[in-house]
């Protein structure tokens, strides 16, 4: 088996699986956006062949035997192995659905009086991370680089280490990093940091997270923060919710160094620029301009998750209407609230209750001609998707906290040269990043109201410098500098043998 020397450890697996005539076929994801396709791409950047990826797979326990656990894909992406960890839908519901969604999920978003702790099984969760550690040393070449995708693998870089001290392991956090205050209700916390502290590479997308880390190393492992910077100008302006104007880049511990870095996932401007221009999505655009005449477009998107403010955000339109019935028939709020695959009680109540709040405000107030509320429950098509921002004049995403929120910067990369207002919550990550935005409190209804009236009052002039401000950074940190910027850091870290990434130079 030939060996790698970048592994991508990340849940969920680098393609689409199709059954066609009985075959299964491993297709190229369908959608362009998403971050799958930006991690394959750093397989563009190791020598031919060489990269591989972990992911797992559910498969019930009297198909694991002739399970083929390690294939090889071939893309546009080039070659690479993928290994599949086989497991029992047991195992998947206690590690994914019970430890990382019910317990670790509500802590990382500081929801603290969601923990649910009676359910979690941690030994069942270590055995699925020893198992993603095993799989990923069986794949590395010596002193090759293992980068471990979030919190559900956090305990990964630990049992790795144990197993091959010779690799480089960075870790990112697609998630927000809370303070101690929030993070050690975790039973598990020492066992958690020790394992982060075994990392070459500690990332997360904003200097607050990497803060709160640091803090929580500091505070629990006596780890010293041995280097910080001054955060980039405009990358963190002071008096927002998110700001920190420091931030930690060395961690000392027990002797090693562990490098920490903070750099936002960005969107892709040129691809969204692309699929505006491409037949289907003009005619959507068209044909949605005519049916929405003189009427308003307010767009909110996002998984069913409490954290993502889609309650609040349904609230506050509802007291919209019921403040100024001069928007009745002259507004429509478009909501994509997509339902979680699982059954998870948790997104199964909050699914409801989005629902029935659409119920409860269409029913108050719409009329022959006019549906206040459009809402899909299904996720809607990338390109479809942007279409609709594009013709949206005001984009609603309030999270009550989310580690960066991509919807915020794909509407402002897809109203390029257009006006249009973005109300972001100050609890998104990306807020540090668009300060140009009508920024509000979610937790607060006056906020809230205070937010919308300002956008929807907004004048056309003000909309457009405000957004143009914005494109500026969307474009500047797209996807495409965060991979550059990321692959930079993997070339300076040193690991077990200090060996650089074969390419990095290049
Ligand atoms: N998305 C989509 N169709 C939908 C709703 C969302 O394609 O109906 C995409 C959206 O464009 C974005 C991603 O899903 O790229 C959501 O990313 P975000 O960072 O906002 O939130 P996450 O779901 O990762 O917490």
């Amino acid at each position: 088996m030939q060996k790698s020397s970048l592994i991508i450890v990340y849940h969920r697996q680098p393609y689409e699986e199709v059954i066609e005539d009985g075959k299964v076929h491993y297709r190229e994801n369908k959608s362009p956006n998403g971050i799958v396709p930006t991690l394959k791409g750093f397989f563009g950047r190791v020598d031919k062949g060489s990269g591989a990826w972990v992911a797992w797979k559910q498969v019930a326990s009297r198909q694991q035997a002739k399970f083929e656990r390690v294939i090889r894909i071939e893309d546009s992406y080039g070659t690479y192995s993928v290994s599949r960890l086989p497991l029992t839908p047991e195992q998947v519901r206690s590690f994914y659905h019970v430890t990382s969604k019910e317990a670790l999920w509500p802590i990382l978003h500081s929801f603290p009086w969601l923990f649910r702790y009676d359910d979690v099984d941690w030994k069942t969760f270590r055995e699925v991370n020893a198992l993603f550690a095993e799989a990923a040393a069986a794949q590395a070449e010596e002193g090759a680089l293992v980068w471990v995708h979030d919190y559900n693998l956090w305990l990964v870089p630990k049992y790795l280490r144990q197993l091959r001290p010779d690799l480089r392991i960075a870790f990112f956090h697609h998630t927000p990093f809370p303070a101690p205050d929030v993070f050690n209700i975790l039973p598990w916390r020492e066992e958690i940091t020790d394992s982060l502290l075994d990392c070459d590479l500690v990332g997360f997308h904003i200097p607050r997270y990497a803060r709160n880390f640091a803090d929580v190393a500091r505070v629990l492992r006596g780890a010293e923060v041995s280097a910080q910077t001054q955060v980039e100008a405009g990358m963190s302006p002071v008096g927002l919710a998110l700001s920190e104007p420091v931030t930690p880049t060395r961690l000392r511990h027990n002797g090693r160094d562990v490098a920490i870095d903070a750099f936002p996932v960005g969107a892709n401007p040129p691809v969204i620029a692309e699929l505006l221009e491409q037949e289907p999505s003009r005619k959507l655009q068209a044909s949605l301009m005519e049916e929405l005449g003189d009427q308003r477009l307010l767009i909110a998107v996002g998984r069913t998750d409490y954290t993502k403010g889609m309650r609040e955000t349904l609230l506050a339109f509802e007291r919209l209407l019921e403040r100024r019935s001069e928007l009745h028939g002259r507004i429509k709020l478009m909501v994509t609230s997509v339902r979680a695959a699982s059954s998870m009680r948790v997104y199964r109540d909050m699914q409801r209750e989005v629902e029935a709040l659409v119920g409860r405000i269409n029913g108050r107030f719409s009329t022959l001609r006019w549906t206040p509320i459009l809402l899909f429950t299904n996720s809607v098509p990338f390109d479809r998707l942007i279409a609709y921002y594009r013709m949206a004049d005001i984009c609603v995403t309030v999270p009550l906290r989310d580690g960066l929120n991509l919807v915020a910067k794909e509407y402002v990369a897809a109203k390029k040269g257009m006006p249009g207002t973005l109300v972001l919550s100050e609890f998104a990550g990306c807020a540090v990043e668009l300060p140009q935005a009508v920024l509000t409190n979610p937790y607060s209804a006056r906020a809230m109201d205070a937010a919308l009236d300002q956008a929807l009052d907004m004048t056309e002039e003000e909309a457009r410098a405000r957004i143009s401000a914005m494109y500026e950074t969307v474009r500047h940190y797209d996807v495409a500098r965060w991979a550059e910027h990321t692959f930079e850091r993997f070339g300076e870290i040193g690991g077990g043998r200090g060996k650089a990434l074969p390419s990095a130079a290049a």
